[in-house]
């Protein structure tokens, strides 16, 4: 599994620009290289995944992982504190709102998680949160999956 991050890593040095990151299912912290490791050296609880870097606002950002029928997999630890529940294994649309474009959102997380690339922002509302957030998505792996970051915006 780590022949991935490696063939992105190659492929970053060449481009002279990263054209991937990694980073931890749990913690969110990036990583420069996962070598031979699978579980993350910060926290020891989640997995190495690598996505587009337009993919994550940040550091430790709040995210789901979510499969192709839509149920969450991971989530982040600020994840979970935006989520009002335990996010884990719940259908992505019982957490996650798209006002009114909730067909397009899971169109795009299906897509997303079947491996197309390209990262697609749509603005969200979060269940038991007040306000607007921006959802990233983006495919993420391994295994493969889509990578749904939420940040807050202004209105
Ligand atoms: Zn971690």
């Amino acid at each position: 599994m780590s022949d991935l991050a490696h063939i992105a890593e190659r492929r970053g040095r060449r481009a002279q620009a990263p054209r991937s990151v990694l980073f931890c299912s749990s913690c969110g912290d990036f990583l420069d290289r996962a070598g031979r490791r699978r579980v993350c050296p910060e926290c020891g609880m989640g997995v190495l995944l690598s996505a587009a870097p337009e993919a994550l606002p940040a550091r430790r950002a709040a995210f789901a992982v979510v499969d192709g029928d839509l149920r969450v997999t991971a989530v982040s630890a600020a994840g979970e504190r935006l989520f009002e529940s335990d996010a884990l294994g719940r259908s992505l649309a019982s957490l996650v709102s798209a006002r009114g474009r909730d067909a397009e959102l899971a169109r795009q997380v299906a897509r997303a998680a079947s491996g197309v690339s390209g990262t697609t922002r749509l603005r969200v509302r979060i269940a038991g949160r007040r306000g607007v957030f921006e959802a990233r998505v983006s495919p993420c792996g391994p295994p493969r999956a889509a990578l749904v970051a939420l940040e807050r915006r202004a209105n």
